[in-house]
């Protein structure tokens, strides 16, 4: 399986947060070509600022693996990590980002600024984004339009 094939899967993810009215935020993390752990935001549901997909998966993951670290993990995510989730991602040493769509208000994959390739660090991830980009990105506009709809018709 490639890349693509488990950003799709990120993206399932992220369509179970829009049937609960959730930002549509996915992702899941793959260790030896498995899915061993998803997640998608709650924040809403939750009222928990954690509550963001990266940091659901990763806690599940470090359960399954049972430990801290993911070094031989991938993340899969459909929006570029905010500095919360980028931040995880350092200390769970994961592998691995492949993100969808870049986050011009809060992405730390690359986007406003890179916490995953700054040696400064004690640990650097690999980063892929545009991934799906098209698909990601649409999930999310998609929702926000129809947000806004709903507002103005009530
Ligand atoms: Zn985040």
């Amino acid at each position: 399986m490639n890349d693509t094939t488990y950003m799709w899967e990120a993206i399932k993810q992220a369509k179970k947060a829009k049937t609960i009215n959730e930002v549509p935020i996915g992702a899941v993390i793959v260790y030896e070509g498995d899915v061993i752990a998803t997640g998608y935001n709650i924040r809403e549901t939750s009222q928990t600022t954690l509550s963001h997909a990266e940091l659901i998966a990763i806690k599940q993951a470090n359960q399954v693996i049972g430990s801290w670290r993911l070094e031989d993990c991938t993340l899969y995510v459909t929006l570029e990590p905010c500095p919360m989730c980028a931040g995880a991602i350092i200390q769970s040493r994961m592998k691995r980002v492949i993100y969808g769509a870049p986050d011009t208000k809060a992405g730390c994959a690359g986007t406003l600024m890179n916490l995953l390739t700054d040696d400064r660090f004690n640990h650097q991830a690999e980063v892929s984004g545009g991934i799906l980009e098209m698909e990601c990105s649409s999930l999310l506009t998609d929702f926000f339009r129809e947000l806004r709809n709903r507002k103005k018709n009530e």
